[in-house]
């Protein structure tokens, strides 16, 4: 197909949701998508209704099976840039030099988890490092558990992950908490360890075992929450000069609407705290309001036809792809 009523940019979670919402009120609709979730690490994924548990790639493989069986088109690739058509729709260049066609844009890039540069922890991320405690914190409740500090809103977040164990220390730098944090973390016998951590102590069975600080000291330890630093995927957005905050995340209304005519945005790209569900639920809301903009299209295009002696057409709204 040369020119689809939507291309959505990335087919996770936000992104497929949007694809199925739209493949189902028989918009064309092709995903492409680079294949990187970011909980692509993780084996299992947890807190979505229904699929508490259910490993990532196979969640998604599903979601792809389902658009794709409404007439979705999906593809494997890398949307590099944007070219405005000089109508209301786009030009989506793919890596490859492939040139799509669409009347609306839907971002679903998600976002990038930037870690603490410490040795060895991005080869225990999602497996004894872990950052959200809604996703695994379950997993490894009533453990030995850690929480790496230092940075803005870390002893919240320590505060936040001693819901789910009684045994737990946080590792900040020396000299930064205020008095009342130690406070607050003393009193809910949260273990202080300042210093800088070195490195991490693997067992022979490949899992963690303990934080060892600087001065060589070990804090036996089963698993390790850090708050990662998010950054957006946005740069697509930024191209085309959708507003951004003062933090560089896109400005989007409820429904993902950008301050771009005729571009959106759902799920990470544009909301950190989005989890898989939720993500999910932006993507929907996205392609609900994203159809609504092209019905409007719809009814403009039909008028103008009407003024211009072209009698109102008895076409069928079928999908292209439905069968007679
Ligand atoms: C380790 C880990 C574990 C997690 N576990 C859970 C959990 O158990 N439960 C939960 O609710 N949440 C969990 N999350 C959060 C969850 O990953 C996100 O909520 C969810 O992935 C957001 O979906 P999304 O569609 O916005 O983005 P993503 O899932 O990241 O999908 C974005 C897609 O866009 C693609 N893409 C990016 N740029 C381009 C481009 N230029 N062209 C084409 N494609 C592109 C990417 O390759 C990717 O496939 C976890 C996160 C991490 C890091």
């Amino acid at each position: 197909m040369s020119q689809y009523d939507v291309v959505v940019i990335g087919g996770g979670v936000a992104g497929l949701s949007a694809a199925l919402v739209l493949s189902r009120a028989r918009r064309t609709v092709l995903v492409v998508d680079a294949g990187a979730p970011r909980n692509a690490p993780a084996t299992h994924m947890h807190g979505y209704l229904s699929r508490d548990g259910i490993p990532p790639a196979e969640f998604l493989a599903a979601g792809r099976d389902e658009v794709a069986s409404y007439g979705g088109d999906l593809v494997d690739g890398t949307v590099t840039d944007f070219v405005p058509d000089g109508r209301s729709g786009f030009w989506s260049l793919l890596a490859g030099g492939q040139r799509i066609s669409a009347r609306r844009l839907l971002v679903t890039t998600g976002l990038r988890d930037e870690l603490p540069d410490i040795p060895g922890l991005r080869d225990r991320w999602a497996r004894d490092v872990l950052h959200c405690p809604y996703c695994h914190g379950h997993e490894v409740r009533d453990r030995q558990l850690g929480v790496l500090g230092g940075t803005p809103g870390a002893v919240r977040y320590a505060q936040i992950v001693r819901q789910w164990t009684h045994d737990l220390v946080y590792f900040t730098p020396p000299d930064i908490l205020t008095a009342a944090e130690r406070t607050q973390l003393l009193a809910r016998a949260i273990g202080v360890v300042e210093g800088s951590v070195e490195q991490f102590v693997i067992d022979d069975a490949d899992h963690l075992r303990g934080v060892q600080m600087h001065d060589g000291c070990v804090i036996p330890r089963d698993a390790l929450f850090v708050p990662p630093r998010f950054v957006p995927n946005n740069n697509l957005l930024v191209g085309l000069g959708c507003d951004v905050d003062a933090e560089g995340w896109a400005v989007v209304d409820i429904t993902g609407r950008t301050s771009v005519a005729g571009v959106w945005a759902a799920g990470n790209v544009v909301d950190p705290r989005a989890q898989v569900i939720t993500a999910a639920g932006a993507g929907s809301a996205a392609a609900i309001a994203l159809n609504a903009d092209l019905v409007e299209d719809d009814v403009r295009n039909a008028v103008r036809d009407l003024d211009h002696g072209v009698p109102p057409r008895p076409t069928t709204n079928a999908h292209p792809k439905e069968s007679p």
